[in-house]
């Protein structure tokens, strides 16, 4: 039998224990930097020091896994410490059997812990999260299901066909009661609903007020209907449906309320970075982001840093203040000499409490200071915000604002580091180039706006076609570019021809006139090609080849076709 997945319960309480299982190991470092200062306290001041570092980590330590006796006695001690440091040449007075009568402490409460049963105290946090499954993203690659309602079995078929293309998996009805069943027997994930009906003028809605009722959820509507009064759009508002549209709709505005609905936009897990020489703390706080849906990297010595942001590209960097050889104000002015990591978010995650401290550590251009012992809540909200901004303006920069797909500058980087990881991993990938066909006669026909709109529908389908891990991006005015990971250029093909073949069925409207646009595509790979130049030439190559053919249709590079 499998072995099942331990919780987060228990791999706090497995940290826990490790904690408490390297407390002596500790405390003996304790003794012999305490038996250095007693001899020589002028001479030996690098032993109060690292004194005070240890009480400091035993402090925050302490309080995060709830040991909050320890943690008392460790902040104490770290006061004593912090006086011998300070201090020039004056040393306080007692301070020797302070420190004994501390170290004493410590050790009993060491001894206390490595028998107690603290593992059932009830002192682990309780889980706090259901909001993974939606923080980590959103339904990727699975068709969402969508019920069309509507008495009319032209106007239906028609959407249905037209949001399929779209990649929609459509369950057609024309009459209340059949929808009403199937409801019951499967959910869909948004609804289309037409408000009159053969036996009731508002019968669209009674039945979603109904299902209601039953179901005890709302079902996400979209309302299409023949009235455009007040009143009928008012109704609507009353029954929580989230769209309105006027017969005859337009199948890409429906595209854009149902995608709104579905959430499609994909979220990717938030990156961040701990870098602490606290081992257990760290993997404590990555354990909370963790359950949260984060991506962590846990760094214990920060000479690392600057290449794991190169490589792990985070969204945050949390900053332990307390770090032997490097504190975390010397790591966050490091980082920010580089200029590409100027804008980003970097948070302390201390135990110090003092504020003219805090700010001071802040100055060197410092997002914001998590005090430990840390509210799981509070830290995943704290970091969440943050890293929301920060790709919001990664966003603005990398993502081309018609269509929201990366821009050609991001493109071209994230195509390269792809190239570049399947060469080393010996993994296939293709490329395609698309390139929209006699797209200027459409703007010259209908209009620039009306270009756009096209434009965007083909961003849209890319997006909602291709897998999250693949890259697509507009690589220039019509041309678009999809790389896609692990398939051969023959599989490629099938995929993009697939695409072709709906776009090409995807009717646009221009005031009264309706038309269709289609596209061509060229097919590089990886095997045979091995540069990101050469897969560009070659996609664009195949590219020229499919638009000497005919256009509408996609070829692979070096291929003799018909395959
Ligand atoms: P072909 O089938 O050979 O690709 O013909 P084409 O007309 O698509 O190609 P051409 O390169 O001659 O024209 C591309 C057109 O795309 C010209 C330009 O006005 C239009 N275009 C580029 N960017 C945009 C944009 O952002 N919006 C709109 N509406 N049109 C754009
Ligand atoms: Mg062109
Ligand atoms: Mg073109």
């Amino acid at each position: 039998m499998k072995p099942s997945k331990p919780s987060l319960q228990e791999k706090i309480a497995r940290l826990r224990a490790s904690f408490v299982a390297q407390l002596p190991a500790r405390l003996d470092e304790m003794q012999s930097h305490l038996t250095l200062l007693k001899a020589d306290p002028v001479m030996n001041r690098v032993a109060a020091i690292e004194l005070q570092r240890i009480f400091h980590s035993l402090k925050g330590t302490g309080h995060s896994f709830g040991f909050s006796e320890l943690a008392e006695i460790a902040e104490e001690a770290e006061t004593v410490a912090q006086q011998l440091t300070d201090s020039e040449d004056y040393l306080p007075a007692n301070w020797s059997e302070q420190l004994t009568a501390l170290q004493r402490r410590l050790l009993s409460q060491a001894q206390i812990l490595a028998y107690a049963d603290w593992s059932d105290q009830g002192q682990t946090p309780a889980p706090f999260f259901e909001m993974t499954d939606q923080v980590l993203m959103g339904s990727g690659q699975s068709r969402n299901l969508v019920y069309v309602c509507d008495d009319e079995p032209d106007q239906v078929g028609h959407l249905s066909y037209q949001l399929q293309c779209f990649g929609y998996q459509v369950c057609r009805f024309t009459d209340t009661a059949t929808f009403h069943e199937a409801v019951l027997q499967q959910r869909p994930d948004a609804v289309i609903m037409d408000v009159h009906f053969p036996h009731g003028a508002t019968a669209g809605m009674d039945t979603l007020a109904e299902l209601k009722l039953i179901t005890g959820q709302a079902l996400p509507a979209i309302v299409l209907s023949g009235r455009n009064d007040f009143q009928a759009r008012l109704s609507a508002v009353k029954a929580g449906c989230r769209a309105y549209f006027t017969k005859p709709a337009r199948p890409l505005e429906l595209v854009a309320a149902l995608d709104e609905i579905m959430g499609r936009r994909v979220h990717e897990p938030y990156r961040v970075v701990i870098v602490d020489d606290e081992a257990n703390v760290a993997q404590y706080h990555a354990l909370i982001l963790e359950e949260a849906g984060m991506s962590v990297c846990h760094l214990q010595h920060p000479n690392r840093v600057i290449e794991v942001l190169e490589d792990f590209n985070p969204d945050l960097v949390l900053v332990d203040v307390y770090m032997p050889e490097c504190t975390g104000e010397e790591l966050a002015a490091l980082i920010r000499q580089y200029p590409e990591h100027v804008g980003l978010p970097i948070v302390y995650l201390s135990g110090e409490t003092n504020r003219q401290k805090q700010f001071s550590a802040m100055q060197v251009g410092v997002e914001g200071f998590i005090t430990k012992p840390v509210v799981p809540e509070e830290l995943v909200a704290a970091v969440a915000l943050r890293a929301e901004r920060m790709r919001a303006l990664r966003s603005l920069m990398a993502r081309d604002s018609l269509t929201g797909l990366y821009n050609h500058t991001t493109t071209t980087e994230m195509i390269d580091n792809a190239v570049a990881q399947a060469r080393r991993q010996q993994e296939n990938l293709s490329l395609a180039m698309i390139d929209l066909d006699h797209f200027k006669s459409v703007n010259d026909t209908h209009g620039h706006l009306v270009g756009d709109q096209v434009l965007l529908a083909l961003s849209r389908m890319l997006k909602h076609r291709f897998r999250t891990t693949d890259i697509i991006g507009r690589y220039g005015g019509e041309e678009f570019v999809v790389l896609l990971k692990g398939l051969s250029p023959v599989e490629a093909k099938k995929l993009v021809d697939e695409l072709r073949a709906n776009f090409a069925e995807v009717r646009f409207n221009a005031g009264e006139q309706a038309f269709h646009c289609t596209f061509s595509a060229g097919i590089s790979g990886l095997p045979p090609h091995v540069r990101t130049e050469d897969l560009r030439m070659a996609a664009d190559r195949a590219l020229y080849v499919a638009k000497g053919a005919g256009r509408n249709c996609v070829k692979v590079d070096g291929a003799n076709d018909e395959q």
